[in-house]
């Protein structure tokens, strides 16, 4: 994998903190110029969070050395352009329509975006996907399931991709334990696999800021050396610790807001103004309104934003709706009803 790194990120000498100098426990800690007064985060957390890595290898039954963890998955996004797409010469390969953070990124780094256009249902022909693959492409991104449209890939296609690509693979996960298909972790053992998943989404964590990478640890290696000392905050590592002793919790959440999707979706077809409800494999649902703006700005005016998704590919009267609480669900139905009229 260290080949396809950019020729000066090879070389790079990692910066050095205090506390990666330093790794083993000590009773005194005079080497980081901390406040030595316990304001309960005085101390810099653990560069490479290994307690927490731990537990959550543990809870989801991964390989602790494959784990890398972000300031969201936005950040892990963006480490990897920056670390294998060299400026104005490497690309990376995307999905429309798709989540729009890997073009930022590609175009904040000075990498080309090759978007590759979904059929009128959302899915992937694997065998055109891969006539479009180009050896620059260092990076190619498939979303499943896919934000804003919600169905997941299947895991023969992402195979496929593997198999031809030149480069790695991220399949974002961000919404997969809302799905029926699951991780392509387990059917898929390629160093070329790159996954990622959130603590925004399923873990009800958005706030604490916690991307996780599944990789191999070749690559793992690579991003520790070139992310920021203290990416993931002390903060945030505690209360994804306490997150995860209540992980039944979570997963019941899960459970809650998948039967919620079924049920908003059975309500919402039988109204006039939708035209369809696209299938969904995430916490949100993809909705093609007759009148979708005025339907927009109805909802606005009455407290209620959901995301308008009209002006992207195959989304023409679109709108993005995800999946709250039972009363707040309620109340975007009535809404709708009220509307209806
Ligand atoms: N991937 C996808 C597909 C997303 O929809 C989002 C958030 N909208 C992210 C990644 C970013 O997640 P995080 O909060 O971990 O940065």
């Amino acid at each position: 994998m260290r080949e396809l790194v950019r020729e000066h990120i090879k070389s790079l000498i990692p910066y050095q903190s205090a506390r990666s100098e330093f790794e083993g426990e000590a009773d005194v800690y005079l080497d980081a110029n901390e406040n030595p007064y316990d304001f309960q985060f005085n101390r810099y957390p653990d560069p490479y969070q290994r307690k927490l890595k731990k537990r959550l290898a543990d809870v989801r039954g991964w390989n602790v050395d494959q784990l890398f963890f972000g300031n969201g998955s936005d950040e892990i996004i963006d480490l990897l352009v920056r670390t294998f797409c060299e400026p104005n010469k490497d690309a990376i390969l995307t999905c429309k329509p798709g989540f729009s953070m890997y073009q930022f990124s590609a175009e904040l780094n000075q990498a080309r975006n090759d978007e590759f256009e979904l059929s009128s249902d959302f899915e992937i022909d694997a065998d055109a996907f891969i006539k479009v693959i180009k050896p620059e492409h260092k990076l190619i991104f498939i979303c499943s399931p896919n934000n804003p449209t919600g169905n997941a890939i299947p895991i023969k296609t992402i195979k496929q991709v593997v198999d031809k690509a030149p480069g790695l693979v991220v399949v974002d996960e961000a919404y997969v334990d809302f799905s029926e298909i699951g991780s392509c972790l387990k059917e898929i053992d390629s160093k070329k696999l790159v996954v990622l998943q959130t603590f925004s989404k399923s873990f009800g964590s958005a706030g604490i800021r916690l991307g996780v990478g599944i990789m191999d640890q070749e690559i793992v290696a690579i991003l520790n050396a070139v992310k920021l000392p203290y990416n993931v905050s002390e903060s945030t590592q505690v209360l994804a610790t306490q997150l995860l002793d209540k992980y039944d919790k979570v997963i019941d959440s899960v459970l809650m807001i998948k039967k919620e999707r079924q049920r908003v979706s059975n309500q919402l077809i039988k109204l006039d103004v939708v035209l369809k409800v696209f299938p969904s494999d995430a916490n949100f649902l993809l909705v093609k309104f007759d009148k979708a703006k005025e339907i927009y700005i109805h909802f606005m005016d009455n407290g209620v934003i959901v995301r308008d998704r009209s002006n992207l590919l195959h989304c023409e009267g679109c709108l993005r709706i995800t999946i709250g609480l039972r009363k707040e669900n309620n109340r975007l139905l009535s809404l709708l009803k009220r509307f209806d009229k």
